[in-house]
């Protein structure tokens, strides 16, 4: 775009803004510390702790007074909760996220399960991510098997490590796992393929499904 523009590619100037003070909280120290090699390396600039509260055509304005100036932004927030839940009496945690006991069971409509990105397990916090969502299915449907029967319901606790693959934009992966990180471009191909094989179990990989048998005549 630069180069139509007239401009010298190398003109483009990044900035990393994030109301967060750690880049990357989530993950251990040492991918947070690749990430801060790779940042660095690119020339990317990294402003932690500044929360943007104001945007105008021409600039980010950060609760501090810092002003960031800009010509395009990309946003990447996390993921907020639906605005309708708020409207419903489900308990919700202070994300707006609807708050589920271990059993996956609303804290206060034990008829309405919830699990993955919508719900928030107040008993054991996670992180938004499939890796998460995935694993609650097998228990939501033990437990609303189990409540439909009339018996006790089981509690889930969450893995706690969990495997992240993180792209570094240029063809390359970081691995995170608990304390561990490793960076290898062999990764990222690896990470592609999971995502296919398993996004094709629901789709090319699906079983076929029996004809139905014609309706007996009457
Ligand atoms: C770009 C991107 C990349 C990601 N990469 C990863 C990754 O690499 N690894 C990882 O672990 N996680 C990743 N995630 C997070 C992951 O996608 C989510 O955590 C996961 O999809 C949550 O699953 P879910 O079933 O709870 O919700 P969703 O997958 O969001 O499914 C919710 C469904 O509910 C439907 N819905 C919403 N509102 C209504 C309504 N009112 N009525 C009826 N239906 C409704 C939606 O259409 C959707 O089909 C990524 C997310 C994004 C956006």
């Amino acid at each position: 775009e630069l180069a139509a523009a007239g401009r010298p590619p190398d003109a483009l100037r990044m900035t990393l803004v994030s109301r967060s003070t750690q880049l990357m909280p989530q993950h251990a120290d040492a991918v947070r510390t690749t990430f801060e090699r790779l940042l660095r390396e690119r020339g990317i600039e990294v402003l932690l702790g500044r929360a943007v509260e104001r945007v105008t055509d021409a600039a980010l304005h950060c609760a501090d007074g810092v002003e960031v100036a800009y010509d395009e932004v990309v946003w990447c927030t996390q993921g907020g909760a639906a605005e309708w839940l708020r409207s419903t009496s489900l308990a919700l945690d202070a994300g707006g996220f609807v708050a589920v006991q271990p059993t996956l069971q609303s804290t206060n409509t034990p008829a309405v399960f919830a699990c993955g990105d919508v719900a928030a397990v107040l008993a054991h916090p996670r992180p938004k991510a499939g890796v998460f969502a995935v694993r609650q299915g097998p228990p939501l449907a033990n437990n609303l098997r189990r409540a439909l029967l009339g018996r006790e319901l089981k509690p889930f606790t969450p893995q706690t490590l969990f495997l992240g693959l993180i792209s570094t934009g240029d063809g390359g992966c970081v691995a995170s796992r608990g304390p561990l990180a490793i960076e290898a471009d062999w990764l990222w191909p690896l990470k592609d393929w999971i995502d296919r094989f398993w996004m094709s179990q629901y789709t090319s990989a699906l079983p076929d499904m029996a004809a139905e048998e014609p309706p007996p005549p009457e």
